[in-house]
């Protein structure tokens, strides 16, 4: 019986029109031949499109398909799939951006294998939610083994854990606040009056290289850190962090009775693909008792690489590590994870609710992993990673990752033997970052020129290129992340750029010619 009185009798009903035709939608054992019916009408809809894919990208902008989008009508549904698909490939899939295609080149964002295609379809329709164990039963175990796993592959040792999260700024983010929570509790131990906690956060610095990821600062903030929490200590001419500089700033902290509560050392830094030296900068962690996190986000796919693992030497002594397997894992988004060489550390994510994870489940050993995460409902990501390591096994995921790094090397010097082109630091992993230089050109028109360039191509949708800058200066950058590219389409991609920017190059300084300022 309803505590409210209220029943289901469907003639009161009113404000649901067809309430049958609503409870088909609903997956369950009277719609399975649905189900296995919608989901290839999808499968067949996405394949059509990679099929017939010749570019990257279409070039479309925003200004064309936002009115599109506007002008749906959300509350006035299709009814029917083959039209709300067809919809669909007007105002997304026909304009999407391939991460398969050999020619984007852009971001870190790889090509996904199919294995973990297969378990993303199938996590989201089983829906298992990683919180509790009543909530999943074997997916937690199987997340808690995949953590294992990577854990032993980094070389944590024995009292490692960690947890499955949605990405790498949500790994660092929880790094952070286990690292802030730990020099909080020492810093109150050895006071001799108990401090205030705002008095202590705002003596707190994190300390990250100049080519550190961003998201660390936005770590900062939310963790209640002032702006001037994290210092950036310079990199070295390999774009790695000078571990003299280092140890500088953490003596200077020290002097200034400022609290380090962490390093985070990058281990494939998102635009220079550099790894920094991980042995000495753990060295001098581990003389000031300071926490190290790697932000292994991209350099992760190492883990696996039959050929190049040593090149993470030293991330074994890191107090916690972040890998983003969407990055490197060829793993589709999301699919990420936070480690700790010491599980008990987890504890400052810990909240117990009684409706949900009461201290007590933990005393009967049941395994919840809102225990350890800053998220509740949390998807069984994990399956994806689970699936490609039982079908495909670590080491085809690491000979994927190997020859982008090759190409990478192949790209670099194409690049270095290229007079109409500067290259940047060689990269350890698989980015290029190289400029165009337009004959004769000041640093400011060849700024525009690279600019123009890689808008020009993303317009004409033939290729996709990143950019950043470089010391001040604007700078294109390849992320390598598709096996399939070949130095080919490197090689095209390079004529394209060059096309682009020098005929921009060419056009300026004729119109400077033939309207003087002044
Ligand atoms: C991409 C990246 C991140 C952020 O990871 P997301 O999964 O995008 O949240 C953090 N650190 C580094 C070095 C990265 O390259």
């Amino acid at each position: 019986m309803s505590l409210t009185g209220s029943t289901l009798d469907s003639s009161s009903t009113g404000a649901v029109p067809d309430l049958s035709a609503a409870r088909a939608h609903l997956f369950n054992a009277g719609s399975v031949a649905r189900y296995q019916r919608v989901l290839s009408q999808g499968v067949d809809r996405v394949a059509d499109r990679v099929a017939g894919a010749d570019r990257p990208f279409t070039g479309v902008t925003p200004e064309a398909l936002a009115p599109l989008i506007a002008g749906i009508d959300l509350d006035r549904p299709l009814g029917d799939t083959d039209a709300a698909l067809d919809e669909l490939n007007e105002l997304w899939l026909r304009d999407a951006v391939w991460f398969h295609h050999p020619r984007y080149l852009a971001h870190l964002n790889c090509p996904v294998v199919i294995p973990a295609l297969l378990g993303e379809a199938m996590l989201s329709a089983v829906n298992s939610s990683l919180d509790t164990w009543d909530q999943s039963a074997g997916a937690t175990l199987m997340e808690r083994r995949l953590i294992e796993w990577t854990a032993g592959r980094i070389g944590l040792g024995a009292a490692a854990d960690g947890v499955f999260t949605s990405g790498g700024t949500q790994s660092n983010l929880q790094a952070m606040l286990l690292a802030r929570e730990e020099a909080y509790r020492r810093v109150v131990g050895a006071a001799a009056t108990r401090p205030a906690r705002t008095e202590v956060l705002a003596r707190l610095r994190i300390v990250t290289s100049a080519a550190g990821h961003f998201s660390v600062q936005k770590a900062a903030k939310m963790l209640g850190l002032g702006s001037d929490a994290v210092l950036t200590v310079p990199t070295d001419a390999g774009r790695r962090m000078r571990t003299d500089e280092l140890a500088r700033t953490i003596d200077r902290c020290r002097r200034e009775g400022l609290v380090v509560m962490a390093v985070v050392a990058t281990a494939g830094t998102t635009d220079f693909g550099t790894i920094d030296p991980l042995t000495q900068i753990a060295e001098i962690c581990a003389a000031a008792g300071v926490w190290l996190h790697v932000d292994a986000a991209y350099g992760c796919g190492l883990l696996v690489s039959p050929t190049r693992r040593h090149l993470l030497h030293g991330i074994e002594r890191a107090d916690s590590v972040t890998v983003d397997y969407h990055k490197s894992f060829f793993q589709p988004v999301s699919s990420s994870a936070l480690l700790v060489r010491d599980g008990r550390m987890l504890r400052h994510a810990t909240w117990h609710a009684d409706y949900l994870n009461p201290a007590r489940a933990a005393e009967q050993g049941i395994p919840n992993q809102v225990d350890k995460s800053i998220q509740t409902t949390r998807r069984f990501d994990a399956c994806k990673l689970w699936l490609t390591l039982r079908i495909m096994g670590p080491d085809a995921v690491g000979a994927l990752f190997d020859r982008v790094v090759d190409l990478a090397a192949e790209a670099w010097q194409l690049l270095d033997a290229d007079p109409r082109f500067q290259v940047a630091a060689r990269s350890q992993l698989s980015t290029v970052v190289f400029r165009y230089l337009p004959d004769g050109a000041g640093p400011s028109l060849t700024d525009e020129a690279n600019l123009h360039a890689r808008e020009a191509l993303a317009a004409s949708g033939a290729a996709l290129v990143a950019g950043t800058k470089v010391d001040g200066a604007h700078y294109l950058k390849f992320t390598l992340l598709n096996p399939e590219t070949t130095v080919a389409d490197i090689a095209h991609v390079l004529d394209l750029i060059a096309e682009h920017a020098a005929w921009y190059a060419r056009a300026s300084s004729a119109a400077e010619l033939s309207c003087p300022v002044g």
